[in-house]
């Protein structure tokens, strides 16, 4: 244990060293993103020292004026993006949202449609026996949508079926959560959203993930479809500062409303929604533009790779509509192995369990897959023709043990992308001192 004055230095020490990494890396975690200067400045505002709690207007804290016109404006604009006539911001994680329309809409020892993790599924929704936060949390029983692998998607008349039996039984479906974590392909919400309100069920779309496709106009549009409410992170497509919000019509709002507060928040980390609400200002400017960029990045990154030899998940439909792409690295190892070894090459990606790992005896820490995503190197300024770079420079990470030359050709791409496009007036992407 270091003194106390020695930490100090060293944590300062081991952040910058961090950002010197990640400044010089391929950074493909598809949940994460990079911020503008002035969402990462408010980050560190006062604000981040207060409470407000409640709705702005009715806080139960005094101090609120300023951050209270803050929240009204982050709810206007998050309405815009999302043609929502409700949303509530305050859920400070993507996960805090979904168990916050859990407890609203749902008892523990109803049932909830969801995907299981090798098919797409994440945590959140996962069952009691995984630790899922829907089951352990809050006691849902989780019931699996039917997949069908070679579409990577929902199998639409499987599902369909299973309703049906549930219903039969006597289970009542009380919520259908679509979205997953990893998720190519807009999901089948207007196909099934009958079928799950026939059987008594809320139709639900966790967007964490492709929030920002959504609001960029490309992807599927889950409340347009018959989704009735709809969870986010704001950071993985989105712009925002690491966090979470809930959008719906304005029939479910009071429930929302009453699980995030008091229900499952107290403090609602007020910089943070002023990061959201300066996110989704850019976003209404940029959004569009950078949606696109994305998803021809993530097609671009796809076709590049599986001309290299690489395996891409979901060729059948030409292999990604959002910012991911899948591979089967089985040839080479497993994904765990994989992971490890795209790091020493400053390639940082995660590991993926994937349809049919299970059966096939493979779990979390050695799962058959590596997922990439591509919104941060996408907001860092890279277009369609950088990312014939990025699949030979990840091709040469799975395929050699070539790591310096690897680290070379990543150090001479990433040199002209050290800040945060898409954003107002220029936003050095690295600044810590
Ligand atoms: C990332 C993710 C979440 C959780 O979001 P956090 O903001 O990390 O809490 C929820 N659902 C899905 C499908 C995700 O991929």
């Amino acid at each position: 244990m270091p003194r106390g004055s020695e930490a100090y230095s060293k944590i300062l020490r081991l952040v910058r060293e961090h950002e010197r990494w990640f400044a010089d890396s391929l950074p493909m975690i598809a949940s994460e993103n990079v911020t503008s200067k002035r969402v990462r400045e408010v980050l560190s505002s006062d604000l981040g020292h207060r409470y407000a709690e409640g709705w702005p207007g009715e806080r139960v804290y005094a101090g609120c004026k300023y951050i209270d016109e803050v929240e009204l404006l982050a709810i206007q604009m998050a309405k815009k993006l999302f043609k929502a006539e409700f949303v509530d911001v305050r859920p400070t994680s993507g996960v805090g949202a979904n168990l916050a329309v859990y407890s609203a809409f749902t008892s523990p020892g109803d049932s909830m449609l969801a995907l299981s993790i090798p098919n797409g599924g994440h945590i959140s929704t996962g069952k009691r026996e995984f630790s899922g936060s829907a089951g352990l949390v809050h006691g849902l029983e989780i019931e699996y949508f039917a997949f069908d692998k070679g579409e990577m998607n929902i199998d639409v008349d499987e599902t369909k079926r299973r309703i049906s039996k549930l219903h039969a039984e006597g289970k009542v479906v009380k919520m259908a959560m679509f979205g997953g974590s990893l998720f190519l392909f807009p999901h089948p919400v207007r196909e099934l959203s009958e079928a799950v309100t026939e059987a008594g069920g809320l139709v639900c779309y966790d967007a964490a993930h492709v929030a920002g496709l959504v609001a960029g106009g490309q992807f599927q549009d889950p409340l347009r479809e018959g989704a009735e409410v709809m969870t986010f992170s704001t950071h993985k497509t989105l712009f925002g500062p690491q966090g979470g919000a809930i959008a719906s019509s304005l029939k479910l709002s009071e429930e929302i409303k009453k699980s995030v507060f008091p229900g499952t928040t107290s403090n609602h980390h007020l910089h943070s929604v002023a990061g959201k609400a300066l996110a989704f200002a850019e976003f209404l400017k940029f959004g569009h533009a950078y949606a696109r960029d994305v998803v021809n990045n993530a097609k671009a990154l796809a076709e590049h790779l599986s001309e290299l030899g690489e395996v891409v998940l979901g060729e059948k439909n030409g292999f990604t509509r959002s910012h991911q792409v899948a591979l089967d690295v089985t040839k080479y190892g497993d994904g765990g192995a994989m992971e490890r070894k795209l790091e020493e090459m400053n390639i940082i990606v995660n590991r993926q369990l994937i349809p049919g790992d299970l059966q096939a005896g493979r779990h979390y820490t050695n799962p058959g897959g590596v997922r990439l995503g591509v919104s941060e190197l996408t907001r860092l300024g890279m277009r369609r023709n950088d990312m014939v770079d990025v699949a030979e420079i990840i091709h040469l990470g799975l395929s050699t043990e070539r790591r310096r030359e690897a680290r070379r050709r990543i150090h001479e791409l990433r040199a002209p992308f050290r800040t945060v496009k898409y954003s107002f007036g220029s936003s050095p992407a690295y600044f810590f001192r």
